[in-house]
């Protein structure tokens, strides 16, 4: 394989991700036991990470998704969130969690907790494979968050950049020069 030059220092190596997603499936399998749970994947994103989070449980589960837009190919985020494929079913009364990849500014969870909440399920909690800093500024808290990451555009695991870099198997920064 060569090299690719857009890609910078590794984030989270594939290991590391892989035992996360384990710990994380470990801990949702405790606080969900008897319970009706409901994943909803946030497409495309959070992919590879639903797909091992969801085997990984010890607990049954269903699994739905949704599509909303983020970023297109530039690299931060509007703020403004379109809904591009709506859940299959109602999730009324249902225990619901977001799997999302990455929460960057908030705003696209902050959009989808607004909206979903409006649906009554019986309760809505998030699970984030990454978080970065810069979050806090509004104010949500995700129950279950996988790795703080520093304020870069990381690319891997199902993040691209312009639908490239999803299929790597780990997370890293993606070169300033490639997102210009
Ligand atoms: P937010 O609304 O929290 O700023 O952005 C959330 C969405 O933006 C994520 O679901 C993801 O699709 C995209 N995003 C945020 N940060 C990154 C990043 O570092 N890399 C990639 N590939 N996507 C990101």
């Amino acid at each position: 394989m060569t090299q690719d030059l857009n890609l910078g220092e590794v984030i989270v190596e594939s290991d590391a991700l892989q035992r996360r997603v384990q710990e994380l499936a470990a801990e949702v399998s405790r606080d969900y036991a008897g319970r009706d749970l409901l994943l909803i994947g946030v497409l495309k994103g959070a992919i590879f990470f639903v797909a091992d989070f969801m085997r990984a449980l010890s607990i049954e589960c269903e699994v739905d998704f949704m599509a909303i837009s983020s970023y297109g190919s530039s690299t931060k985020s509007s703020g403004v969130v379109r809904i591009l494929k709506d859940l299959d079913a109602a999730i009324e009364g249902r225990h619901v969690l977001i799997v999302e990849d990455i929460v960057d500014s908030g705003l696209t969870l902050q959009y989808l907790l607004r909206n979903l909440a409006g649906r009554k399920p019986a309760s809505l909690e998030v699970c984030a494979l990454l978080r970065k800093p810069v979050s806090r500024e509004v104010d949500l808290e995700a129950r279950y968050v996988g790795f703080d990451i520093p304020d870069r555009f990381v690319v891997g695991y199902g993040l691209d950049h312009a639908e490239r870099y999803r299929a790597l198997p780990y997370v890293a920064v993606l070169t300033e020069s490639a997102t210009e």
